[in-house]
């Protein structure tokens, strides 16, 4: 009996587990539990402690070191009470996954017993070692320290587990020289920057005070479920996060009979446990879905400032992946997990502002609230039209390559979609003035000529990369798998530069005896029609865009390696040093790792691959092969006039597999290149190729080879069983 028969059997027989809610619980009691927020600080610091600490978080203000020891100290009583034993800096390295060291409280003293220590120099830096995480050239070896730094902005918060509490505190991490070794450094960098510019905007539109102004990112995150008894018996699932075999079942999505369905009991009850430990944790998960392919999912929490989103983001897919795990199933976040199946994106919604004013990307009430909001709007177009190949490489990556482009996810051209009235809106700007407004009929005529705008857009446009939706622009480019903090620190960047150009536009406009109204007038003007040709309200799925694109001189960066050297471009190096977000060198070390993981992932996928095909697939087809031969052999000897043709189809099926097993292992062994980049091109080139068509051959095997002998879990099983 095959494992993959016993894992269908093992299904049948799973048991739910029991889950917190369960009692008469309310789901509001738990909710921030865990967490050192606001509520917990104001009750456990000193007033001028906690007054000190909100204006860092609130307003921005430099961190006073003085308060660290206070905070410190408050910290650590009450992780104590809530059963933590160790305390750990949390960190985002280049890898895009969660890092974490940790340290006992326990320190001991002279006479021979040990105390619960922790001051605030421990909570301010760490020092764990660097060594093995990727630096991209930027840290060498023998300097192998890194320093972590706490984040003042994102909660810290208590993990449980079965065996031990742990106090975790978001942290950033730097090399020696103070570079980034993450994402959180640039990701704080580019808010700040971000901020100023928009800062000096809303001066100019008459906010005498107008507070600190952030970015806030609501991420979806679409993710699949599959028992773990098929998980663990697919290698390739447990590796490499995808299926490298499979052939299309005979049943797929085309029924449409999953998106938006009633949700399966036993996932329904994996996502409420999941959602009560998310509360537990602060994170506000909000929304839950089935997703358009068989066994796909959504979770959607409430948005919140960029930087604690994608801290909650990273804890949310940690938190997911255990939670699964306790329900017998495995959380795949790989943008194609299944091959010819919708795979997973992360939408990441943007929007900026703050609690004083709400989203600057919402319409208001007056034609001058709606100026303001147009300069936002074409704020927005100017920098997706000027870094649209940014953007792209934001999203890079070897796993997302298998989704962008394909016809599910927006395509890898960049372009933006603002909804018909939005649209008629500019395009009457880019004609001079905007008079009226589209499906309203009448419209009020302000000071500027511009119309009041309804706050509903109306319509939605899901083939769009960069869709306007009413209140923010939704980015849906990004990949399940990767953290929205690079797309985030993107965004921030290149809006930091569009809101720049605005400001320094209108000040010297005005400087130089422009009246205001006019002023706004000509820059709207000015930015539709240099960069108007980003806005494309058409289908993004349809061949003809591709072409139309091309003729608007819009880039279409098919693939990561295609899309990477972006960010050594001379515009975007300037770019970023300008705001203060990466040096040349950390741009540099960005691209570098960006190239190394793509090699990596596709060495383990061809290794993996070449692994699979020699050991599973091809003696299960040798078996069905001398099972057959047999068979004709014994026919024959009956005297019976037996078909051989089925045998040499078989047989020549056989031999393919065994070919491009062959090529995949000479690939595999060539000499390394000797940069980053050459590994991808090998990868790209040869490793990718060489994969397909082992794959090619072992597809058709899966439909010819009896079913008892073959030992991969299906598409079928997989998909539809859980
Ligand atoms: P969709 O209909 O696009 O699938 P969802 O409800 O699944 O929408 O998710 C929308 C996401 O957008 C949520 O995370 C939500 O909090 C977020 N969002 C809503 N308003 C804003 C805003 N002003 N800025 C940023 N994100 C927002
Ligand atoms: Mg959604």
């Amino acid at each position: 009996n095959t494992v993959r028969l016993q894992a269908i059997s093992a299904v049948e027989a799973h048991v739910p587990p029991t889950i917190g809610w369960a009692g008469a619980e309310a789901p509001g009691e738990v909710f921030g539990e865990n967490v050192f927020n606001k509520a917990v600080m104001q009750k456990r610091l000193p007033k001028s402690v906690f007054k000190s600490v909100m204006a860092t978080i609130e307003r921005g203000v430099a961190l006073d070191p003085l308060v660290a020891d206070a905070v410190a100290s408050a910290m650590k009583d009450w992780a104590l009470e809530k059963g933590a034993t160790h305390y750990a800096h949390v960190f985002y390295p280049l890898t895009g996954l969660t890092a974490e060291k940790h340290d006992s409280f326990l320190e001991p003293v002279s006479d021979g017993s040990a105390l619960a220590e922790f001051a605030g120099k421990t909570l301010i830096q760490g020092e764990p070692d660097a060594s093995s995480f990727p630096s991209g050239g930027l840290r060498n070896t023998f300097e192998a320290r890194g320093y972590t730094g706490w984040d003042v902005t994102s909660p810290a918060y208590v993990l449980e587990n079965p065996s031990g509490n742990t106090l975790c505190i978001p942290t950033v991490f730097v090399s020696m020289t103070g570079e980034a070794l993450d994402h959180k450094t640039p990701l704080l960098r580019s808010q700040q920057a971000m901020g100023a510019q928009a800062e000096r905007v809303l001066t100019l539109f008459g906010h005498t005070d107008p507070g600190h102004i952030v970015s806030f990112c609501g991420p979806e995150q679409e993710y699949f479920l599959v028992d773990r008894h098929f998980f663990l018996a697919r290698p390739d699932l447990l590796n490499a996060g995808r299926t490298l075999f499979g052939a299309k079942p005979p049943k797929g999505q085309e029924f449409d009979d999953h998106y938006f369905g009633a949700i399966p009991e036993r996932v329904l009850g994996f996502m409420m446990d999941t959602e009560r430990e998310l509360f537990k944790l602060g994170i506000p998960a909000k929304t839950r879905h089935n997703e358009v392919a068989p066994g796909q999912f959504e979770i959607a929490p409430m948005f919140e400032r960029a930087n604690v989103a994608a801290d909650h983001q990273q804890l949310l897919m940690t938190t997911l992946k255990t939670i699964a795990k306790k329900h017998g199933m495995e959380c795949l976040f790989h943008e194609k997990p299944f091959e010819g199946v919708n795979g997973s994106g992360k939408h990441v919604n943007f929007s900026l502002g703050n609690a004083e004013l709400g989203s600057l990307l919402v319409p208001g009430d007056t034609p001058h609230e709606n100026a303001q909001f147009l300069v936002f709007c074409a704020a927005v177009i100017r920098a997706v039209h000027r870094y649209a190949g940014l953007l792209r490489a934001s999203v890079a990556s070897a796993t997302n390559d298998h989704r962008l482009g394909a016809n599910e996810a927006p395509p890898a051209i960049i372009s933006i979609f603002l909804g018909d009235q939005l649209a008629d809106v500019f395009e009457q700007i880019a004609k001079g003035r905007a008079t009226s407004s589209k499906s309203r009929g009448s419209m009020v005529i302000g000071v500027d000529t511009l119309p009041v705008l309804p706050t509903d857009p109306g319509d939605r446009n899901r083939t769009s990369p960069f869709a306007f939706t009413g209140n923010r622009f939704e980015f849906r480019a990004p990949g399940s798998l990767q953290t929205v903090a690079v797309p985030m620190v993107t965004i921030n960047t290149i809006m930091a530069e569009a809101l720049d150009h605005c400001a320094t536009e209108l000040e010297t406009a005005v400087a130089a005896g422009t009246d205001f109204d006019t002023a706004v007038q000509d820059l709207l003007t000015e930015i539709i029609a240099t960069h108007g040709a980003v806005v494309f309200n058409g289908d993004g799925y349809s061949d003809k865009w591709q072409v139309e694109a091309a003729e608007r001189g819009l880039p279409n960066l098919r693939t990561t390696l295609d899309a990477l050297p972006e960010l050594i471009s001379e515009p975007a190096m300037e770019l970023f040093e300008k705001y203060g977000v990466f040096n040349h060198r950390e741009m540099h070390s960005r691209y570098e790792v960006g190239l190394e993981q793509y090699a990596l992932t596709i060495g383990v996928e061809a290794r993996l691959t070449l692994e699979l095909g020699s050991t599973s697939v091809l003696p299960a087809a040798v078996r069905h092969q001398t099972e057959a031969a047999v068979n004709l052999g014994a026919l024959k000897s009956a005297g019976i006039d037996a078909d051989a043709a089925p045998l040499a189809e078989l047989t020549g099926t056989v031999t393919d597999l065994r070919t491009a097993l062959g090529a995949l292992r000479a690939a595999l062994t060539t000499e390394p290149a000797e940069t980053a980049l050459g590994e991808a091109e090998h990868a790209r080139d040869e490793l990718l190729p060489a994969m397909a068509a082992v794959r090619a051959a072992a597809d058709v095997l899966e439909g010819v080879v009896a079913d008892d002998l073959w030992p991969l879990p299906t598409y079928q099983e997989m998909l539809f069983i859980l």
